[in-house]
Parts: structure tokens; sequence; C-alpha cells
């Protein structure tokens, strides 16, 4: 079986074949560490680190490289993002950072994402970025202007080739900032002149100044991965201007081909909107995390297939929650099993191959473009198998019972990571959401049967606790807060 990818450079699905043999070098963009990590970027990084999972669990060695980015990234405005966060929180740029940094990595723990083996920081690759603006010049492919240096895209014939954009269209549509002193709109910049109020500055051949976002990533990349690697991942969102201008610079400089496979994760909306601070339906992974376990968010998340873009609601949460409670049924019964004494070690069912069309299903989905939704459609046969033995009898063994566990822990758990390791470290988070969810069905039936009476004790018994039942026409949602204070 060949794994084949969706290549967003050839816009076509490709057998995937590593420069090295048994080798992957991959690069996914990392996050901005200016403000706390929110569920779009739980989408992007929990789809980058199943495709991680998948290609290691098949046997390649792989080095996976994710930056962080911490000068450089600018807004709108024109404002250095991690100096927005330094104003806001009236202290050092690098304190903004550190915070976030750690922020960020406790978000990706706690959502299970496999952490990077290297995590190289822009500010800590200074002379790697003003090497490559040098030479970037020196080649004729930059041009300074008053102590700022841009990339020349008229100089470069494949720039538009990543993102399909073509320059004319993008003198038309592109932004003219009045403080820029390009020569062109759609050009970009390699460094930037540092005016006085900036601080966070560093000295170059062209005056005091700071490098831009696009450039850091090429530095880093080929740094640790080589002129030329295998796997560039990130969020569609990033596509242009940043990914298409970093590959556009990394050829110029090397002439060889920058990643061989762009894998994109499509974008994350919420109740069909874009999710934004100013619309103030920002949701952070620490909040999500509050009220739904990690497995849940990254079943949620592997629903979708990682290219498609995701909408996050109220319903589309609970779905996720009672599909994966569903998939959950024969792992905690089979668990629990194997805890109880007596159990007879063999029991002459047949059940080895069930186990090994389940394996051939998810190897085969995830072998087709890391097709997710299709590797958790072979776990659910699996599930429908396992309940459906488990039902008719006779019983199985301690043998049948261990085979299915494993399998469970080695692709539900190992592979995608919504299936934790035993029943045991089901996490607090993931038990109260289920116990939620069982109280909310309860009450559902006693409402049903109109025993008005035991539902609204569900209710007010489950306020005290500080859990808030919400009714709405798709059902009951529940908030996690405070208790109330005791009344006098
Ligand atoms: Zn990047």
């Amino acid at each position: 079986m060949t794994l084949v990818v969706y290549n967003a450079l050839s816009r076509q699905k490709e057998p995937f074949v590593p420069r090295e043999p048994g080798r992957i070098f991959m690069y996914v963009c990392g996050p901005t560490v200016y403000d706390h990590a929110h569920i779009g970027h739980a989408k992007m990084y929990v789809s980058m680190d199943v495709i991680v999972r998948h290609l290691r669990h098949s046997g390649y060695a792989l080095r996976y490289v994710q930056n962080i980015t911490d000068v450089g990234h600018l807004l709108d405005s024109g404002e250095d993002r991690i100096l927005k966060g330094a104003r806001r929180e009236r202290v050092e740029p690098m304190e903004v950072v550190e915070r976030y940094m750690r922020s960020y990595l406790d978000d990706m723990d706690a959502l299970h994402n496999t952490r990077p083996d290297i995590m190289p920081r822009a500010s800590g690759h200074v002379p790697e970025q003003i090497a490559a603006v040098q030479q970037l010049l020196a080649q004729g492919n930059a041009y300074e202007v008053n102590g700022s240096v841009y990339f020349d895209v008229s100089s470069h014939a494949d720039y538009g080739k990543l993102s399909g954009r073509r320059v004319a269209e993008l003198e038309e549509g592109a932004r003219v900032a009045a403080r820029d002193d390009k020569r062109r709109p759609e050009d970009f910049a390699l460094w930037k002149r540092a005016e006085p109020e900036h601080i966070m500055r560093w000295p170059s051949p062209w005056g005091e100044g700071f490098p831009g976002w696009h450039i850091e990533c090429s530095a880093m990349a080929m740094k640790y991965l080589g002129q030329s690697f295998d796997i560039h991942g990130g969020g569609i969102d990033n596509i242009f201007p940043h990914n298409e201008c970093e590959m556009a610079q990394s050829e110029a400089l090397t002439g060889c081909t920058y990643a061989n496979y762009w894998l994109l994760a499509g974008s994350l909306t919420v109740d069909g909107v874009k999710m934004s601070k100013s619309l103030g339906n920002s949701i952070t992974i620490k909040d999500a995390l509050r009220r739904h376990a990690a497995e849940v968010l990254r079943f949620f998340v592997l629903s979708g297939h990682y290219s498609n873009p995701i909408d996050v609601s109220e319903m589309a949460l609970g779905a996720a929650q009672r599909g994966w409670e569903r998939l959950m049924v024969p792992v905690r019964t089979v668990r629990q099993r194997l805890q109880q004494a007596g159990l007879a070690p063999e029991d002459g069912l047949d059940f080895g191959g069930v186990l090994d069309e389940a394996r051939a299903a998810f190897r085969a989905a995830m072998d087709d473009d890391f097709n997710a939704p299709a590797a958790l459609a072979a776990l659910f046969e699996l599930t429908r198998q396992t309940n459906a033995m488990l039902a008719a009898g006779p019983q199985p063994g301690r043998t049948t019972l261990a085979a299915i566990d494993a399998l469970y822990t080695e692709l539900g758990g190992g592979v995608l990571g919504v299936i934790p390791d035993s029943a045991a470290a089901d996490g607090d988070a993931g038990r109260e959401a289920g116990l939620v969810q069982l109280l909310i069905e309860m009450r559902m039936q006693a409402r049903a049967r109109k025993d008005f009476a035991a539902s609204d004790n569900i209710r007010d018994s489950l306020r005290t606790l500080g859990i808030v039942l919400e009714d709405g026409k798709d059902g009951t949602t529940w908030k996690a807060g405070q208790p109330p204070a005791e009344e006098a």
C-alpha cells in the first residue's frame, strides 16, 4: 500500500516519496505568541499532529520542526503583534513571548499533540536571516530602501506558483501602505528599519531593524531540515502571502525545490463565521478544554478531512461528544473485563479476522491523504462488531479482550489520539463531560415520561455544583462555572 497525499503545490493527489528512504523532514509554521491560542490553532495543529503520528506509525523516522514566531509578524496597522501584547500587558516583549509560548505548549500538551523535535524561535535566528537577506541582495532578488530590504517579486518567475495568484492580480488588489518605500505593492519586506519607538531591534548591515515574518520560516526550516525537505505543513489561511513569499525567497536562494509536499489544513469557523476577536466569537483552547475532553475535541477535528474547513458550534461539539462516547463503549467494557479476576485466558473465539480487517481499513484510510474520518469509520465498524460479539456470547477470554484493547490503543490512541491509554487515564474533564451528558439524558427521559420533579431535581442539583444547563432548539447544552455562593 502506498501513501498518497494531496499536494497543495501541484493541486493534486500524488504518491508520497520521501527525499531519503525511510526518513521524513517536516516543517510546520508555528504560532505567533502574543495571546492565548484559540480553537482555530487546535484544528490546525491536531491535523498536523495526526499526520506526524501516522507517518511515524508507518515506520518512518520523522524530524518535526515547528517555529515560534516572536518577532516580525505585523498587524495590518504595521504594529508588531508581540509589541501589541507587551503594551496590553505592560511587560517586556520577551515576557509576552515566554508567557504565551508556555501557554501554547500547555494547550498543545493538553490536546495530546506530539511535541515537535525542534521549536526554533525567530529572535534566536536573526544572524541566519540577515545572511539570507544579504545573499538575496547580492543575487539581485532584493533591494534596499532607507534601511529596509524588500524582495523583488519580478525577479522570481515562480512567484505565485503555490497560491495560484498572479502578480498582475496582486497589483490591482494590493493595499498600498503609505509608510512603505517599496517599489511595487506586491514586493514584501525581508528586513524592516526600526523606528525610534520600536523596542525589538537588531544591528544589521542596513542599520538597526528587525526581520520580516516570511524570512524566519525560510531560515529556520532550511537550517534544521536542509535546503530541500519533504513536507511543509500549516494552515490554508497562510498560503498567501506567508507561504508564497517563504517559498519564493527560499527557492531564489537555493535554486532548488523548497518543500516537495505542501499539506495545508482547512480553516475553522464558529457558527458559520470566521473567528475573530472583533466579532467576540473567539474561543480559546483553554475554554474549550474546560468543557470537553481533549479526546472529544480531537474527535471533532478528525471528523472532517484535514484539508477541509470545519465549523464549530455547540451542536457539532455535542455530536462529537456523543460519537466519541459511542466509540468508547466497547473500549471501556473490554478494559473493565480485563480487570476482572477469574477471567478465562482462552475462549476459542475467532475474532482475529475482524481485527485484521479493522487494521487494514484504518491503514488504507490514513494512507489515502490522512483520511481521518474514514479511519474513524473503520474504528466504528470495529465497535459495532465488538459490541455484537459481547452481546451475543460466548464471552471472550483474556487473549481476545487484550487483542481488542491493544488495537484500539494502537490506532485510536497512538495514531489518532482519541482513545486514552486506559480507562483510568480518561481524565477528569472527560469523566465530568461524560457524567454531565449522562445526567442530561436522564433528565430528557424524565421529561419524556412527564416526571418534572425528577427533571428539575437534576437541573437544580447540577446548578449547585456550578453546572448550568441551557435548553435550546438543538437540545440541551451545559456550562461549567463556579458553584453559586451559599444563600444565608
Ligand atoms: Zn511560516
